[in-house]
């Protein structure tokens, strides 16, 4: 049983570079209040990936575009990651790699007015949402904003312990170097660049635990009458 009450339609906004934690403290998060979590960098994953699949060249924007709607047709974004078709395919997403193909499509702004309407969507009836430009696009209105950050090495550090599960040779100094340049690549472009929105609350995680951001978070949604503790049974 969720262990806070969240007030009817609660949206939460987690924004933040990759590695600063946000997907981990989102779920945590999320299972806390009851809430379904939405992770919006998978949905930019899947288009890149998807593209690519089909033999699009990701660099052409008029390409990418002509072939949107046939690589969207058949995706489906749920709590548990994104399906193609019958075919979940959220661990074929989670790559280095395929990070960088999300990036770039990423950029298009075509692209993002496209999966900002699928995101509208689907945080209607409240949820908690991760991503870069969650508090200052996608979800304006969301009652709490949070933007996570952590120091770059560390950022570098989840990210190889992550990506070294499934390859254990990988090296910290080119997961270092690709996180670079993506941030770079994120905050740069012109159409909803990675940006803290004005009325987010700033969190830095690089010393804290998850669980330590998670209760930061819940005492200030607390003290601002959005949560309150669920009666224990
Ligand atoms: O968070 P994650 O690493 O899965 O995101 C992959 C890429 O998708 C990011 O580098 C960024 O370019 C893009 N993205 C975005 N806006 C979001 C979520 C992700 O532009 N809300």
């Amino acid at each position: 049983m969720a262990e806070w009450i969240p007030a009817p339609g609660l949206q939460v906004a987690i924004d933040g570079p990759s590695g600063s934690g946000k997907g981990t403290v989102a779920a945590m998060l999320a299972r806390k209040l009851g809430l379904p979590v939405l992770d919006t960098g998978l949905l930019y994953r899947f288009v890149g990936w998807k593209l690519a699949a089909l033999g699009v060249p990701l660099d052409d924007e008029a390409a990418v575009l002509a072939a949107l709607d046939a690589a969207l047709a058949d995706m489906r974004w749920r709590e548990d990651g994104i399906l193609d078709g019958e075919q979940n395919v959220t661990a074929a997403l989670r790559g280095e790699d395929v990070g960088r193909l999300a990036s770039k499509v990423a950029a298009m702004p075509e692209v993002r007015a496209r999966l900002l309407e699928v995101q509208r969507r689907c945080a209607e009836s409240g949820c908690v949402m991760d991503g870069r430009d969650i508090g200052s696009t996608v979800l304006p209105g969301a009652q709490a904003k949070f933007f996570l950050t952590a120091s770059e090495r560390e950022r570098a550090r989840r990210r190889w312990r992550q990506l070294r599960e499934r390859d254990p040779e990988i090296d910290l100094d080119a997961v270092h170097h690709d996180i670079r340049m993506r941030d770079a690549q994120d905050a740069e472009r012109a159409h909803s660049p990675l940006k803290q929105a004005e009325d987010a609350i700033r969190i830095d995680s690089t010393t804290l635990r998850v669980d330590e951001v998670v209760d930061r978070m819940l005492a200030i949604m607390e003290r601002r009458g959005l949560i309150r503790r669920a009666e224990p049974a």
